[in-house]
């Protein structure tokens, strides 16, 4: 059985990251990776552009983590933002902030950043083994016995950065859970979180592609407004998609109802009035054309129309009460059923995960296992679009090599063993 001192599981930005951060004099560090090839979700990440953190302050970064943000303190502002541009800065690849804070490598190209990280992990002695996926972890005297789909392996320190359960394609199929499960590390209950919605009967299909900026738009459920948001949002061929509807994904179940305004932040009675005065003014001109002066796409006009079930063609002068009201409703209200959130094929991050109770988010090391680490999105964490779940996933790496470096500080004859 070949020793190391530390081995890390999964060879993804946070696996990458904290194997690079954690080689210390005289440590062997071993990375092992189940695909062919290491990163293939950072490749893909922010359509292969690589939206790696956002560029706001980090207090800030605390509320994008839905209710978890306050155990990612620590990870955040010990390797903040800042600190993760510099690291890619000094090795030559360049950063660049969005108007909306989003921060992308200026050559746009997510395999640049691969590029560093690989090139650090060989410069450092980091030894990586792809194609050979991690089957049991074992707790014996001095460490962790390792099994893997080709060796063995003795570890002091074992690292689980297998991620969480999306986009399987890329590798990280729920592993992770499964193993630290296996140790005795309690693990909360896991759904698919930044995803798309599919409605019932949803009546947009044709006018897929369109998408919205800003748009408000309300979560109810039996009855009970549950949620109100704001957020860029864009019509699929099944339901609804874009920013703003997969930050919220993470809280919508089947069955929620969602409200969606097609009129900005013009509340109902709001556009109740604006619209009856232009319809008083202008009594001999065609609905259509006064909701043509909304800034609503033209397709979706006509559709909208047609829904409340106002013909094309119909004046002012006969816009009766009826009618009146299904529009506003229409357009300030639309109400669609959720027949579920997209599932772990389509999403772009795992709620739920290893439980944060059960580490201790000052070091990153389990409270049960000692010598036991786990950084990146095989934790309870899952962040909103934008940067925040690779920040997260850098920040937590960075964390967890920062406890292992002084635990082998601390007792330096552990090493080599
Ligand atoms: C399409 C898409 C786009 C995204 N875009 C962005 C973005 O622009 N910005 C952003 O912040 N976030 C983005 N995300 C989310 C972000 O990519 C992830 O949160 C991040 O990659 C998590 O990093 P990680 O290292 O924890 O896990 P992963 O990147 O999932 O890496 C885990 C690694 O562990 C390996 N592994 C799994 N099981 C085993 C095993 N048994 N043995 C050995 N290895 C194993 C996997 O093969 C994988 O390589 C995106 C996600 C998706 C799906």
């Amino acid at each position: 059985m070949e020793p190391y001192d530390i081995t890390v599981i999964g060879a993804g930005p946070a696996g990458l990251f904290c194997a690079i951060r954690a080689v210390t004099p005289g440590a062997r560090v071993l990375l092992l990776e189940k695909m062919e090839e290491p990163g293939k979700k950072l490749l893909l990440s922010g359509t292969g552009q690589c939206n790696i953190t956002h560029g706001g302050e980090m207090r800030d970064f605390l509320s994008h983590y839905g209710s978890h943000g306050k155990w990612l303190k620590p990870a955040l502002f010990s390797f903040t933002n800042k600190a993760l541009l510099a690291f890619f800065e000094e090795r030559g690849l360049s950063m660049q902030a969005e108007e909306n804070g989003k921060v992308f490598p200026k050559t746009r190209l997510s395999s640049d950043v691969l590029a560093v990280l690989l090139a650090e992990c060989k410069m450092r002695g980091v030894e990586i083994h792809c194609g050979e996926p991690v089957t049991g972890i074992t707790r014996v005297k001095g460490g962790f016995d390792i099994m893997t789909s080709r060796a063995a392996y003795h570890s002091l320190v074992v690292v689980i950065t297998t991620g969480g359960a999306s986009y399987p394609r890329t590798g990280s199929t729920g592993d992770g859970y499964r193993l630290s499960e296996s140790l005795g590390q309690p693990v909360s209950e896991t759904a698919p979180a930044l995803t798309p919605l599919l409605i019932r009967n949803f009546p947009f299909a044709a006018l897929a592609g369109i998408s919205f900026e800003d748009m408000p738009f309300t979560v109810w459920r039996a009855g009970k407004k549950v949620g109100d948001y704001k957020g860029d949002v864009l019509f699929t061929h099944l339901g609804i998609s874009g920013p703003g509807v997969l930050d919220a994904s993470r809280y919508i179940l089947p069955d929620d109802l969602i409200k969606l305004s097609f009129v900005g932040a013009m509340k109902r009675e709001e556009f109740t009035a604006d619209l009856s005065k232009r319809v008083q003014e202008n009594r001999t001109w065609q609905v259509s054309t006064i909701l043509a002066g909304y800034p609503i796409p033209e397709r979706l006009n006509r559709k909208l129309l047609k829904l409340s079930d106002i013909p094309d063609d119909l004046k002012c002068n006969h816009f009766s009460v009826e009618q009146r009201t299904r529009l506003v409703t229409n357009c300030t209200e639309f109400p669609m059923t959720v027949t579920a959130p997209g599932g772990y094929a389509v999403a772009m991050a795992t709620r739920g995960g290893v439980a944060l109770d059960g580490v201790d988010m000052k070091t990153m090391e389990s409270k049960i296992i000692s010598h036991l680490y786990f950084a990146g999105e095989v934790l309870d964490i899952d962040g909103d679009t934008g940067g925040y779940n690779l920040q997260a996933a850098f920040s937590t790496g960075y964390l967890a090599a920062e406890g292992i470096r002084k635990t082998f500080e601390k007792n330096s004859q552990l090493l080599g063993k």
